[in-house]
């Protein structure tokens, strides 16, 4: 078991079994993120101090005889949520200095499980974007070329976990900021069910959306990940009580049964050529695993982004009121309260931020209201419908996860050109629907000169996360994709220890 390359099943077999103990994977792990984030910037801030603390924590619960899911598994925590006494930003100069003075439970149920803490990562502010350009602390830089985006927002959440900085991370996902990074940077990412894992300690962006969820290098990491963080928490009320399905234990190695559902409204002539061939040759890898495909309609799935950009933006222009100069981060001088609102709230949000502040609080404006907000729930709704009555004829529904593979810095200037990422990932999110991206292979972009990793979009019906995790898991090993492409910042030395003797990654 290699403490950087190694799996989280790898790992906490080991330090449970005491053949490797938690502190010497701190002591690994720890210089190489520290190594490999000069060249990505995955991390606001590395919490080395606080590795060393747990590790000697799991060190000592093991020696007393119990066995942790997670135990001496490294971990990076998206810096939206809260872990006690580290600074969180959620990527914005308002937040600049706020030290969280609670742990978020996500965050809690890891490193109760043995989870090892490596550090806060960068995110577009307020998980606003899909590339982490919109962060105020800088640019996240793709592993597999670093003159590219890692995608957003959970832009150093995946970029971690693909450069080997962390084992595992944790991202929140509102239309699609754990699946769109995870296909840019050839990794799984999986947002649960609307509900399924507590929101207590994230802050808030859409709160009608937004969810919790783990990237990692393989189905089954991300599988033990989602066991370990899911469930009702009585600090989130929209938590859902209802009995988790372990998913970990439920993976399969074929498609054999199952009905998949290709949507006809994603054809995907829409793509470029490159990207399409990886599509095509993944459905007909789903049919030779033995899965019945069947195309199914999502007739208003075309109004997802008008939807969420209306929806969306309405929640933000509420949530982020509190961030006002008074109990939080920055505060400007002023010579009154009101001038001081301003002053704070103009200095301290970025333009993505100040955009969407707009657009919703206009839209929920008196006058307004039913002509936008209201007529945007209706059309969520529909949406919804579509989904349910698709269901009725497979069991999944795959697409594209994202419009295309990772693109360069500032390629994207126009904020709808930007929307339009998500243009897959939007409509699973309003209507709740658990969805991941597992690596389906690498495309040229048409700008490139190297083939960028693909992700394949895999949705099911409300709460079936252990059948989603299941296929996602026949079609990974089936394939391999993640194991055929390296991410350039590996030393020689980790991938030496990455290869098989017959040069085949391990
Ligand atoms: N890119 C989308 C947005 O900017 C989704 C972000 C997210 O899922 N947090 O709103």
């Amino acid at each position: 078991m290699n403490p950087v390359t190694g799996s989280a099943r790898e790992i906490a077999r080991a330090v449970n079994a005491r053949t490797a103990s938690a502190a010497e994977i701190a002591e690994v792990l720890i210089p190489h993120a520290e190594r490999v984030d000069a060249q990505l910037n995955a991390y606001l801030e590395l919490t080395p101090e606080l590795m060393r603390a747990h590790a000697k924590r799991v060190e000592e619960r093991v020696a007393a005889g119990e066995s942790l899911p997670l135990a001496g598994v490294p971990v990076a925590i998206k810096d939206n949520m809260c872990l006690e006494g580290t600074h969180t930003t959620a990527g914005s100069k308002i937040l600049n200095g706020f030290v969280a003075p609670y742990t978020a439970t996500a965050v809690q149920r890891l490193l109760a499980a043995g989870a090892l803490p490596v550090g806060k990562t960068n995110l577009d502010e307020f998980a606003m974007g899909s590339s982490g350009e919109n962060s105020a602390y800088g640019l996240t830089r793709n592993p597999y070329d670093t003159d590219r985006v890692p995608g957003g927002s959970s832009a150093g959440s995946a970029a971690a976990v693909a450069g080997f900085e962390a084992t595992i991370s944790l991202g929140s996902d509102t239309g699609g900021s754990i699946r769109e990074p995870a296909a840019f940077c050839n990794v799984v990412g999986f947002k649960p069910t609307y509900g399924r894992v507590s929101r207590y300690g994230l802050i808030a962006f859409a709160s009608s959306l937004d969810q919790i969820g783990p990237f990692a290098r393989t189905v089954e990491d991300a599988a033990l990940t989602y066991d370990v963080i899911a469930g009702k928490d009585p600090l989130d009320a929209t938590s859902v009580d209802r009995a988790v399905e372990p998913a970990a234990d439920g993976l399969r190695e074929d498609l054999r049964g199952v009905r998949i559902g290709i949507v006809t409204e994603f054809a995907l002539d829409k793509l470029d050529p490159a990207s399409r061939a990886c599509y095509e040759t993944a459905y007909a890898d789903l049919e030779r695993l033995g899965a019945e495909l069947v195309e199914v309609s999502l007739p208003t799935a075309e109004y997802g982004l008008a939807t969420y950009y209306l929806i969306a933006p309405a929640e933000c222009s509420s949530n982020l009121a509190r961030f006002d100069g008074v109990r939080y981060g920055l505060r400007a001088d002023a010579p009154d309260v009101n001038e001081m609102y301003e002053r704070t709230r103009a200095a301290g949000f970025g333009p993505e931020v100040k955009r969407r502040i707009l657009i919703g609080t206009y839209a929920l404006s008196s006058g307004y209201y039913d002509a936008y907000y209201l007529k945007a729930q209706k059309a969520r709704t529909r949406i919804a419908e579509d989904f349910a009555r698709a269901f009725e004829r497979c069991d999944a529904i795959v697409s594209p996860a994202a419009s295309s593979p990772a693109f360069r810095f500032n390629a994207k200037s126009d904020p709808v050109t930007m929307y339009l990422m998500d243009y897959y990932t939007i409509p699973g999110s309003l209507a709740g629907l658990p969805s991941l991206s597992v690596p389906c292979g690498a495309a040229l972009p048409e700008d490139g000169t190297r083939p960028m990793p693909m992700g394949l979009q895999m949705t099911t019906p409300l709460f079936t996360e252990r059948a989603l995790l299941g296929y996602a898991h026949a079609y990974e090993r089936a394939t391999l994709h993640a194991e055929k492409i390296m991410p350039l910042t590996m030393d020689a030395e980790s991938s030496m220890m990455l290869r098989t003797p017959t040069g085949n990654l391990a």
